[in-house]
């Protein structure tokens, strides 16, 4: 078989899917489905479907776009905010899109107007994470603005934590996002259908016992993927962590001095002169074909008894207290990072398993 390649494993997928979607229906939360870091294999989302996912989500248009023409009839959400210049092609072939712009949301209503279609608004509320969101202050205004659009639905409010700054979903902010909804729906006359809490950082707040509140919807990724939260990137008891393996196959085994020779300027991915090499003796040295353009090397966990020294574009080097050989194949568990680039990576097979 061909290497490097990403062993997808559909059936740890489909019981992880399966689990969350019925432990937070328990606690009266839908779940949709982040397939960004898999670029919305249909393999995956057809695994998420079967496993009681209704709703898909992903922060590229181009994405769902290929699984609407794909035949994807399940609603979704777009989780960026949409550019202006792609606000007819989320128009097209999404759902529900996320927004923090008064002005993308016109141009969003205009097109929809335009196609004849109504499109769904999830307003995003920035709680401290700092990344996308419009100011609690501002709410109120963007939902009537968004309430004035006859194409467009105001579907709910939501909000994002735990990307940019690693900001914890935790009792005050969930608690402000509830307080939030129950103002906006008695200011204006509404109900909201969505309150949207947040990603896979939320779920060690709610796995303590945090008060959903009027949160009923979460937007998850690296749980459903990776098997843990983000925010320690501890395990979720009773999920699946290795669905996914990267592999790669040696190209090269020799014994070597562990120190450099010759003066040293910087290194290809450094920016910095690398730090002088401890003397560590003679290493068996094993390089694989795997490197850069594949993934994200820092982010891979090597297989017992292996450990990864170093990485440039197209190089993977490892040292292993067992004798490796040219030719073999060893077997990494990619991180979140690890695993979006491989997915992205044309270089890297896609090997779904399956039964
Ligand atoms: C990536 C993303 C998610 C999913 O995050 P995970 O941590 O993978 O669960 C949810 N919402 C938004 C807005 C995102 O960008």
């Amino acid at each position: 078989m061909s290497a490097p390649r990403l062993e997808i494993d559909l059936d740890r997928l489909h019981h992880n899917a399966a689990t969350l979607v019925r432990r937070l229906a328990g606690q009266g939360i839908a779940v949709t489905a982040v397939g960004k870091a898999c670029l919305g294999r249909p393999e995956i989302v057809r695994t998420w479907l079967a496993a009681g996912v209704t709703s898909i989500g992903d922060s590229r248009i181009e994405t769902l776009e290929g699984l609407a023409r794909g035949g994807l009839t399940t609603p979704t959400l777009l989780i960026r905010t949409p550019m202006l210049s792609q606000v007819e092609q989320v128009v097209a072939h999404v759902t529900s899109s996320c927004h923090s712009e008064p002005l993308v949301i016109q141009a969003l209503a205009a097109a929809a107007q335009r196609q004849r279609r109504r499109h769904g608004v999830l307003l995003m509320v920035e709680l401290g994470d700092r990344r996308e969101g419009l100011l609690p202050r501002d709410l109120e205004a963007i939902a009537r603005l968004t309430l004035g659009l006859p194409s467009l639905r105001l579907v709910g409010i939501g909000t994002n934590l735990g990307c940019q700054h690693g900001v914890a979903p935790d009792a005050a902010n969930m608690a402000e996002l509830s307080a939030l909804a129950d103002a906006l729906e008695a200011r204006l006359g509404i109900r909201l259908e969505l309150v949207s809490g947040g990603n896979s950082a939320n779920l060690p707040w709610l796995a303590r016992g945090g008060a959903p509140g009027r949160i009923n919807h979460l937007r998850l990724g690296e749980a459903l993927l990776l098997g843990r939260e983000p925010l320690a990137r501890c395990p979720i008891p009773g999920l699946h962590t290795d669905a996914f393996s990267l592999v790669g196959e040696l190209i090269e085994v020799k014994r070597k001095p562990s120190r450099p020779w010759g003066e040293q300027g910087l290194t290809s991915f450094l920016a910095t002169a690398a730090a002088p090499a401890p003397d560590r003796g003679w290493r068996q040295r094993g390089l694989l074909a795997l490197g850069v353009q594949d993934v994200d090397p820092a982010d891979l966990v090597p297989p017992p008894g292996v450990s990864i020294v170093g990485a440039s574009s197209d190089h993977l080097v490892v040292e292993a207290e067992r004798p490796l050989r040219v030719g073999e194949e060893l077997r990494f568990q990619p991180g979140y990072s690890a695993l979006l680039r491989a997915m992205t990576s044309p270089f890297v097979h896609k090997h779904c398993l399956k039964g």
